[in-house]
């Protein structure tokens, strides 16, 4: 693998084929929880239908009522039994379509516990891998080759895995992971923030939405990968 100032050259002149390597966090970057945490939550009366259709505020709500709990038995039951019923961010398909025609490797690179806190032990790697191949999916097959998708028990892991693959784009909705202090100094760092819920971070590039993640990395594409 050659280092990522070099590989910048192989982007031959007025082709698309490029070497770029993305790597994708999963849980709240790929995978929307907002619709499905919602449902569940009014369907067994823990929340008010009121309580508006977001992740982020029904946790909130939760805690503010004394529900921490239920709310930690909640997201094993969302993320095991209920991952059916999550869906894909607005553009994901499209990105990952794009990636595919481009020639441009994705990898997801993931944080996530094997089994949840609190309840019943569902396998989260099982049920996350089987949405992947259910909805990370076109007519063309799997959209992610499955050698490059990883789950990992902890952060530090997720991050150095980051660093061994060469990312040159890391894309996450959580600051600490883009700020760690281990994370790799070579890959550029894309917070997906749908909520505008963060302040600007200084070296992190900020987006809302999918597109936006696309339109920056044909930037980069088009500059070559040191754009
Ligand atoms: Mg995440």
């Amino acid at each position: 693998m050659l280092p990522v100032r070099f590989r910048k050259f192989w982007v031959a002149k007025g082709t698309n084929v490029g070497t770029m390597r993305i790597g994708l966090d999963f849980d709240n970057t790929i995978v929307s929880y907002d619709h499905v945490f919602h449902m569940v939550a009014v369907d067994h009366g823990l929340i008010d239908p009121a309580v508006p259709a977001s992740k982020v505020a029904i946790r909130d709500h939760m805690r503010r009522t004394g529900n921490e709990d239920a709310w930690t038995e909640l997201q094993g039951y969302v993320y095991g039994k209920r991952m059916a019923d999550a869906s894909a961010f607005p553009g994901v398909v499209e990105f990952l379509r794009h990636a595919r025609d481009s020639a441009i490797t994705v990898y997801i690179i993931s944080h996530k516990t094997r089994y949840p806190f609190a309840g019943p032990r569902y396998d989260l790697h099982q049920a996350a891998e089987a949405w992947i191949e259910s909805t990370l999916v076109d007519e063309g097959g799997a959209l992610i080759c499955r050698d490059n998708i990883s789950f990992y028990e902890g952060k530090d892991e997720k991050i150095s895995r980051v660093g061994a693959l060469e990312c040159d784009v890391f894309v996450d909705d959580l600051p600490e992971i883009l700020t760690a202090p281990g994370f790799p100094d070579g890959t550029r760092r894309i917070l997906f923030d749908p909520d505008r819920y963060h302040a600007p971070l200084p070296g992190i590039q900020s987006i809302v939405h999918w597109k936006d993640i696309r339109s920056h990395i044909t930037v980069m594409e088009r500059r070559g990968l040191g754009g």
